[in-house]
């Protein structure tokens, strides 16, 4: 069992944390109860394990499983609705101040933090900790499914770099039993692809629509399908004007993959991610990540498999 410490505001109820650690017995973990912020942040320094602290009355809101990633070491994130410019979604800076609790569109800042041990020692002051937002969807109790997370290009077709022509399209034939058998087993298999082309000026957001499609009609041709796609066009030091940011949606940060948590139930936990870049690898407390060697350079990575079949035996393993 994964231990925690938690350190929690001396005036939570005992009532409150007993309920609680019921709730959640997935984890094990010394409760400290700590009078102020400070206090706080130096004992949680002062532990070896890793640590939650939380600031919310209403502890039975948080969905433990969203913080523990087993595969690597995550610090608290946090992250913003651009309402005005739509689907745009950003990091604010370490040191930005922390933003009020709820958002009409849809988002709840909860005053929770989790740090992973190796990731010590913690800011000096609750000001630059930034809390790890959550979709008030999220907070709902419903039934969550697992999903099955593909890159595009290098994963489910050939990365032929930058592709955008229907006839550029060859589908791996490895895919097919992967995507077949998540089909048949009520997994959702959705595409988070980055598309930095459209920034780049090399191709328009309706080729990528375009590339989709064919892949979708191939796909069914070969008995299987994708329950959704979604794609970012961002690229921080791309040329059209429009694209030309930073994006919460440019993976590795979890943009896209928060969009299909608003569209469809799913428990992040149970999914994987799976991709051929080190980027595919998102920042995202509890999502599994399996990365193939492919075309890109792997090196940073502690590891990696070797191909498609290796994918199957895994996730036949570990999720279906
Ligand atoms: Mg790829």
């Amino acid at each position: 069992m994964r231990k925690v410490d938690f350190i929690l505001p001396a005036s939570f109820s005992r009532n409150d944390v007993a309920r609680f650690l019921q709730k959640w017995l997935i984890v094990d973990g010394n409760i400290t109860y700590a009078d102020d912020i400070n206090e706080a942040l130096m004992r949680a320094n002062q532990s070896n394990r890793d640590v939650l602290l939380a600031f919310e009355e209403k502890l039975e809101c948080f969905d433990l499983k969203y913080f523990f990633d087993e595969s690597k070491g995550v610090t608290s994130r946090a992250m913003t609705y651009e309402i005005n410019a739509g689907q745009k979604l950003y990091w604010p800076q370490m040191g930005e101040s922390l933003l009020p609790e709820e958002f009409h569109d849809g988002f709840a800042l909860k005053n929770i933090f989790y740090f992973a041990s190796n990731k010590k020692p913690f800011l000096p002051s609750v000001n630059r900790l930034i809390p790890i937002p959550v979709h008030k969807n999220s907070l709902q109790s419903t039934r969550k499914y697992p999903a099955l997370f593909l890159d595009r290009d290098g994963i489910i077709n050939e990365d032929v770099g930058y592709l955008h022509k229907v006839a550029d399209l060859k589908i791996f034939p490895d895919i097919i039993p992967i995507i077949k058998r998540a089909n048949q087993k009520n997994v959702l298999v959705i595409v988070l692809t980055n598309q930095s082309g459209v920034a780049r000026g090399m191709f328009t957001e309706e080729d990528v629509k375009m590339i989709n499609l064919a892949l979708n009609e191939q796909l069914k041709d070969k008995g299987v399908y994708l329950d959704a796609f979604y794609y970012s066009l961002f690229f921080e030091s791309g040329k059209i004007e429009t694209f030309k940011k930073k994006s919460l949606l440019r993976k590795p940060l979890p943009g896209l993959l928060m969009q299909a948590t608003f569209d469809f139930p799913i428990n992040i936990h149970r999914s994987f991610m799976i991709g051929d870049k080190p980027s595919d690898q998102l920042n995202m407390p509890g999502l599994r990540s399996l990365i193939v060697k492919g075309n890109y350079n792997l090196s940073e990575l502690d590891s990696y498999v070797g191909n498609l079949k290796e994918v199957h035996e895994h996730l036949r393993n570990e999720l279906y």
